[in-house]
């Protein structure tokens, strides 16, 4: 990997609608590889949501619009399955880009780099930097045990979802040691709530549904509610995981109307199915707990057609619901 981004300008980027795993990991990687001596640039096409930016004090990410130029010839790129979550076309962007190194941890990841770094089994993309960066034998500081921390805390919801492993639990041990500091990390990201946010959540979950099996529970957002209530980009992150919490709930979606006639689907599942497979009917893609897809269309048209999906996928798979009862 060195010797590719040796002597040349990089880029460190991620997916737009950035989670604390891409900010996370685009920080520790940006701040490794200044230290090391290489000239390189972090980019996300989306604002950072207020919640993350402790894990970014030196504002090292650019916007597309404030980044100095775009001489870059190498890209690291992170947490992204395929090219097209960056949001914009590298090609187009960063036409001197000739090379790039994929690190990601999503089992649909398209292996589109010229060195993939794909550890579907990692927790999080900043576990896998934990270990690149251990090779490179850096000098560790909070900064970037914070970054590190961030992305593995909130891939993991707390060290919560299977995907947790032993190994997950010593490195974020690893980074407690070298100055992650988990009061600032839990205050900014769990108890730093603006006030329209929860009116919104309540709003939301006064409209909660559940299917007749009770398997499948959804919750939606209307354009007009995400405007009425003023939110932000982020600001819906973690409302699917409530539907998921209901007693034999096998999957939770969350229909959000972001743009006129624009759908974003956050789907959760929790024992039998396979998120990754209902996404994929929709051309999206994620992680076997997590996944999510756009579509065209509104929330009265295509709310019936996306929970007669899940349906299926959920009847088909009913053998392994009934065992764990
Ligand atoms: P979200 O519901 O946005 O929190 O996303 C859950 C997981 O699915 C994350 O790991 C995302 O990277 C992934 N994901 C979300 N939307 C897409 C998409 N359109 N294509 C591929 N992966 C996605
Ligand atoms: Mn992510
Ligand atoms: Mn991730």
């Amino acid at each position: 990997m060195l010797s590719l981004l040796k002597g040349r300008k990089i880029l460190v980027t991620s997916h737009r609608d950035p989670d604390g795993d891409c900010i996370g990991s685009t920080v520790a990687m940006t701040l490794a590889l200044e230290q090391m001596g290489f000239d390189a640039e972090a980019l996300n096409l989306d604002e950072i949501p207020y919640r993350y930016t402790f894990c970014d004090p030196y504002r090292l990410i650019y916007s597309m619009n404030s980044i100095p130029d775009r001489e870059h010839e190498v890209a690291v790129v992170l947490d992204s399955s395929d090219l097209h979550r960056l949001g914009y076309e590298m090609e187009r962007e960063f036409p001197k880009v000739k090379h790039i190194i994929n690190i990601d941890h999503h089992k649909s990841n398209e292996k589109f780099g010229d060195l993939n770094l794909v550890d579907e089994t990692a927790a999080a993309v900043c576990e896998i930097l934990y270990g690149i960066l251990k090779q490179w034998d850096i000098d560790w500081n909070d900064q970037i045990a914070n970054a590190l921390y961030t992305g593995i805390t909130t891939d993991t919801g707390s060290f919560k979802y299977e995907s947790t492993s032993s190994e997950t639990l010593r490195i974020a041990a690893d980074l407690i040691d070298y100055g992650a500091d988990i009061n600032i990390i839990r205050t900014s990201i769990w108890e730093n709530e603006p006030y329209n946010r929860i009116h919104a959540l309540s709003n939301v979950l006064d409209n909660i549904k559940l299917s007749e099996d009770g398997r499948i529970s959804w919750i939606k957002i209307s354009l007009e509610e995400i405007e009425r209530h003023q939110l932000n980009n982020g600001d819906l992150e973690s409302f699917v995981d409530y539907p998921r919490t209901i007693t034999g709930v096998e999957v939770a979606l969350f229909i959000k109307e972001m743009e006129k006639g624009q759908l974003k689907v956050s789907v959760r599942t929790k024992s039998c199915i396979d998120a990754t497979k209902i996404a994929s009917v929709f051309g999206g893609g994620g992680h076997k707990r997590a996944a999510g897809f756009k579509i065209k269309g509104t929330l009265d048209q295509e709310e019936e057609r996306i929970l007669k999906v899940v349906q299926e996928e959920v009847d088909k798979e009913y053998k392994c619901m009934d065992s764990l009862i």
